[in-house]
């Protein structure tokens, strides 16, 4: 696994780790948008190192609307249903997140106006697992899920079993640019965090069926 951590050292147009910044989309993608109409915010984006079993070599990037905060509830069934990424299942009303996951890529124009621009670094580390399977609980992508209230396991709409790709622990604080809006029932004036503050499991499709094949567990 790898330990993520948010630096203070301001991100350039190109940097490919980064909170805020300048995603690097797919071409002919566009900057994701909220069902309310607002752009999302790129809360980071980060190169999946080679080693990480499944998802190695994948360029990982995590919006969510600057406007909505809320959870992602659990589904009642572990199928999820088709475009789940777009219309997630009940009690979900709406898509406000939009995990992507993609090989090539060309950086957008503008940065997000959201949040600082800041370099994430990247530290290989050993995964210590628990009597019960746990990981440790921290920013990180590969290695295994700390579950807080246990695992969730869920079935993409393609057929093929998700598999976990990165967790961000409860109240990871990603630092606001000054003169952007305070987000709303954030837990920090200054900070923007993703869906409350819960601790965030993303859960990735293998087959990679689709971009935005990504489901998000919260948990606390
Ligand atoms: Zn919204
Ligand atoms: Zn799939």
């Amino acid at each position: 696994m790898y330990l993520i951590e948010i630096t203070s050292t301001p991100a350039v147009a190109g940097d490919r780790n980064t909170i805020g910044g300048w995603p690097i989309l797919d071409p002919g993608q566009t900057w994701p948008a909220c069902r309310c109409g607002t752009q999302m915010a790129l809360f980071f984006q980060l190169d999946i190192p080679l080693d990480v079993p499944t998802f190695g070599g994948d360029h990982l990037l995590a919006f969510q609307c600057p406007r909505h905060n809320e959870a992602c509830f659990p589904p009642r069934d572990r199928q999820l249903p088709a475009l789940y990424w777009d219309q997630p299942p009940p009690p979900n009303k709406m898509s406000f997140w939009r995990i992507l996951r993609q090989r090539a890529g060309v950086r957008a124009a503008s940065a997000d106006p959201h949040l600082q621009p800041l370099r994430l670094t990247l530290e290989r580390a050993e995964e210590v697992s628990d009597r019960h399977g746990n990981g440790a609980s921290a920013f990180k992508v590969g290695g295994l899920p700390a579950w807080i209230q246990g695992p969730e396991n869920y079935r993409c709409a393609c057929g093929t079993e998700l598999a976990f790709l990165c967790q961000v622990p409860e109240n990871v604080g990603f630092p606001k640019r000054p003169e952007a809006e305070p987000q709303i029932d954030s837990f920090s004036a200054a900070e923007y965090g993703m869906f409350l503050g819960n601790e965030v499991y993303l859960l990735a499709c293998p087959a990679r069926c689709d971009p935005a094949a990504v489901w998000p567990v919260n948990q606390n």
